[in-house]
């Protein structure tokens, strides 16, 4: 589990010039599942690239664990990006699509067995292994991406807006296999969305986005409600 931080965070794009990110500041604690919530264009999937490390910010800073991963190279931050396209190898099987991460870490093929078996697991997907995607449902899919990062073990789970191309029964299906994965991993987590009702249902803390800068970052009232805090 890891706490990340970001300061200052601004982001202006060359070409065109835009700015995107204007002076983000959050921390998101351990094991926490933060939503960025806001309009499409406000700056969302810009954080989350920024944090993954995919993008370098103009200014500003990003820390997990206290420590700053500004000049550390995205494969070493150990914050995996879970993008909405999926792509899934279509060639290879569920377990070979979510070993593939580990076979180029060059791990041996019992610990690579073991890591993609807890995996499935974590997505509710055991016995599922030896299919391929196009054997598999969207939201099954969608797991099958989610095992992928979570394979590696990162630190920080990164999801955009993981659940935006399903119909709303796989949807409810993967908000509850991400809520478990969250009380069961611990895995601190950042989701974009642009949905309120998925926000509500998934977030421990709701951080409302607009042009590019946080305008309220509040507890989800229906977590603190469950876990019986009075309001
Ligand atoms: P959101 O995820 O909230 O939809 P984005 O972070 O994708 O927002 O985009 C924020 C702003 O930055 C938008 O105005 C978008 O057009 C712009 N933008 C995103 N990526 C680039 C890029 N590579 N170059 C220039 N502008 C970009």
């Amino acid at each position: 589990m890891a706490t990340l931080t970001l300061t200052d965070l601004v982001m202006t794009y060359d070409e065109p010039t835009t700015d995107a990110v204007r002076g983000v500041s959050v921390t998101v604690d351990h094991g926490e599942l933060l939503v960025l919530l806001g309009p499409s264009g406000c700056g969302k999937t810009t954080v989350l690239r920024l944090i993954a490390g995919l993008e370098h910010p103009t200014s500003g800073d990003i820390t997990i664990d206290g420590e700053s991963v500004i000049r550390v190279a995205p494969e070493k931050r150990h914050a995996v990006l879970v993008a909405q396209q999926h792509a899934l190898f279509p060639f290879r099987t569920v377990n070979e699509n979510i070993a593939y991460g580990l076979r180029i870490r060059k791990l041996d093929r019992r610990e690579q067995a073991n890591r993609t078996a807890e995996a499935l697991r974590l997505v509710q997907l055991d016995g599922y292994g030896d299919r391929y995607p196009n054997e598999l449902s969207g939201g099954q899919q969608q797991r099958v991406a989610l095992a992928r990062a979570l394979v590696v073990q990162p630190r920080i789970l990164l999801l955009d807006e993981p659940l935006s191309s399903l119909d709303p029964e796989l949807r409810g299906e993967l908000q509850h296999v991400v809520s478990a994965l969250q009380s069961e991993a611990g895995i601190t987590t950042v989701m974009v969305t642009h949905d309120h009702d998925e926000a509500a249902a998934m977030a421990d803390r709701i951080a409302v986005m607009s042009e590019g800068r946080l305008v309220s970052v509040e507890p989800n009232k229906r977590t603190t409600a469950t876990a019986g805090i009075p309001q």
